[in-house]
């Protein structure tokens, strides 16, 4: 009999935010995989879970597939947990469901806590259509080059950040996005700080500014969708320079240099430049 991988959602914080099924699961695997060991004990501790606890973090990830893909396929039940929330969302673990799905493994998921749809649902920008990017580039340039590139998506944009940068991300986004859009700063989520605002980016900028503290803690930013008009005038400056480029050059350069100026999405250029 082949074993099950089950991919457990842990707490973002509150290690009150767990399921039932979870703790169940990591009381019966035959181990778990833990990012951080030590860190993952607490939670054991918690709920007096006594299965042993292997280090699989993104250091590791790559040498170890083999053999718990190895352990699995000799009946051995194995459970995938990260330091917090659901694994493999900005976490370790996409090599080895992707390896163990290839072999017809079962991937088992237990779902719980993950902190850009908890900020989401509590955030008050709109969440029928959202696109999520994990963390964003630490160095300034490239964070620019990204942020433009996502300046006229008509959908919310989700992103992490770490404290180091939070304030200059801010700024940056600001320069970027302007000062009227809306966006919310969810922070420390299920923890004892936990705040939730929801305004335009000079307002954020004050808060973290008015006291060092705030700027402590986990970060998500979810940036609300482009403004109809924004998109209207974005469209307006393509429908002008597209033609002009593609005279120049072939429809994907074309596009490319369309989507830098425009700010619009670099496939939706493209198939307007194929149609011209
Ligand atoms: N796998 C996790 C999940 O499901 O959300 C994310 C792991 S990622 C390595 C860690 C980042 O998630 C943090 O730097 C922060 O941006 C965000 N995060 C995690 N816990 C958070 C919390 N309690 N409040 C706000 N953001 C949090």
């Amino acid at each position: 009999m082949i074993g099950l991988l089950y991919i457990v959602a842990t707490p973002i914080g509150n290690l009150s935010d767990i399921t039932f099924r979870a703790v169940d699961i990591l009381k019966n695997v035959d181990f778990v995989l833990s990012e951080d060991t030590r860190h993952s004990k607490k939670l054991f501790d918690h709920y007096e879970i006594k299965s042993p606890l292997k280090a699989f973090h993104e250091h590791n990830e790559n040498e170890k597939v083999n053999g718990i893909i190895s352990a699995i396929n000799s009946g051995q039940s194995v459970a995938l947990i990260s330091d917090a929330g659901t694994p493999l969302i900005s976490d370790p673990g996409y090599q080895l469901v992707s390896e163990a799905k290839k072999i017809g493994i079962n991937v088992v998921p237990i779902p719980g806590p993950n902190a850009a749809i908890a900020a989401l649902s509590s955030s008050g920008i709109a969440s029928s259509s959202f696109a999520f990017f994990g963390f964003l580039p630490s160095k300034q340039t490239s964070r620019l080059k990204f942020l433009k590139s996502k300046k006229n998506l008509d959908e919310t944009i989700i992103y992490y950040e770490s404290p180091k940068r939070i304030l200059s991300t801010l700024k940056d986004m600001m320069d970027v996005f302007g000062e009227d859009r809306r966006v919310c700063l969810a922070k420390e989520l299920t923890k004892s700080f936990e705040t939730i605002l929801n305004d335009n980016l000079p307002a954020l900028i004050d808060y973290l500014e008015s006291d060092s503290n705030h700027q402590k803690g986990e970060f998500v930013i979810l940036v609300s969708p482009a403004d109809k008009i924004e998109l209207d005038e974005a469209n307006v400056e393509l429908e002008k320079i597209l033609p002009i480029l593609c005279e120049e050059m072939g429809a994907s350069k074309a596009a490319k240099l369309a989507s830098k100026i425009t700010g619009l999405d670099k496939k939706y250029c493209y198939k307007k430049a194929i149609i011209l």
